[in-house]
């Protein structure tokens, strides 16, 4: 009992462990107040006894209790910022373990039926081919998600190694796009592109910036309606390149627009449950840009479509 009341005043190393500042801390916050209670019931004592004015004494225990209640609401605030990345990583741990099992299932499931075929007239060299290209999915699915996953990590912990060199973004987005026609065509979605110049010299990680766009357009095509189309377009706009992409998919409603690049948010409608994905690539591409000098917006509405853009300073 006195050891756990002991470890309240361990503040410093509990604070360091909730990832809090000492003022958004419960610990700390908790004996400033304990502290300014005793100093406020002293002072109120010493006042009152020297002027004994019923004035004085009524104002500073006002002035008192103002006090204790602005640091009972920071603590109130600092213990709802536990509770919230409580809430987050509960969320975090589910949405990874429920996207994972599905490609892990396929995985397993795949192999085993190439396992246990025997019947040769059955087992195809071409279907065979299928079960193949199957796991070979899955795989690139897990592999991206932890590839992200521990791209965010670093960049949380400052860890992040960004490359300085100048190569050209519209031979990048030409690669993307042409990276992304298999998935579009699976979904019947058209890719339309209008890149107004050869030439787009930026400075940047040619690497990370290849992640920005697997994340904007594969949204683009993931959140599309079958038999849709997305548009991407690539020009110049004073001194700046622009890039946008556009769908006339799910889209986002209004009131959560405020929350998309956050980590690990997943707008709340079905195509949460329909499509993979953590919330991450949004967050990681806000990064890469920001790193890089550059800003990325949006616009949507929910059931019409969204439009993504980024900025970068050209070289
Ligand atoms: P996810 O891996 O879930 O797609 P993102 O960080 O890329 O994560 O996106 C965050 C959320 O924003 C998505 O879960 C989705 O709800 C919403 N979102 C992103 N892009 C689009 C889009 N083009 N159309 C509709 N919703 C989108």
């Amino acid at each position: 009992m006195l050891a756990k009341f002991l470890d309240d005043f361990r503040f410093i190393t509990t604070c360091k462990k909730y990832g809090l500042g000492l003022w958004q801390c419960p610990n700390f916050l908790f004996l400033m107040m304990g502290l300014i209670t005793i100093v406020a019931m002293v002072g109120t004592f010493f006042v009152s006894s020297r002027f004994a004015s019923e004035g004085t004494t009524v104002m500073s225990v006002t002035l008192e209790v103002v006090f204790i209640m602005i640091i009972g609401s920071s603590i109130i605030r600092g213990v709802e910022k536990v509770a919230e990345a409580n809430i987050m990583k509960t969320e975090f741990i589910s949405i990874i373990s429920h996207q994972m099992c599905s490609p892990l299932s396929a995985i397993k499931w795949n192999m085993e039926v190439i396992e246990t075929e025997s019947d040769p007239k059955e087992c195809l060299p071409e279907k065979q081919a299928v079960f193949l290209q199957n796991i070979k999915k899955s795989n690139e699915q897990m592999l991206k998600m932890v590839t992200d996953l521990l791209e965010v990590a670093r960049i949380d912990q400052g860890k992040a190694v960004f490359e300085e060199k100048i190569f050209n973004l519209a031979d990048l987005v030409k690669e993307s796009v042409s990276d992304f026609q298999g998935m579009a065509a699976e979904k019947k979605v058209k890719i339309e592109s209008q890149i107004e110049m050869d030439q787009a010299s930026v400075c940047g990680d040619e690497k990370k910036m290849r992640v920005v766009f697997d994340n904007l357009i594969g949204n683009a095509i993931k959140y599309s309606k079958e038999e849709g189309k997305i548009e991407i377009k690539l020009r110049r706009d004073d001194g700046k390149i622009i890039f946008s992409v556009q769908d006339w998919g799910v889209g986002i409603p209004r009131f959560q627009h405020s929350k998309v690049f956050e980590k690990f948010f997943r707008t709340k409608n079905e195509s949460r449950y329909r499509t993979d994905g953590v919330g991450i690539g949004l967050y990681l591409a806000k990064a890469i840009l920001r790193h890089c000098g550059g800003k990325v917006w949006f616009e949507s509405e929910a059931g019409e479509g969204s439009i993504f853009y980024f900025s970068l300073p050209t070289v």
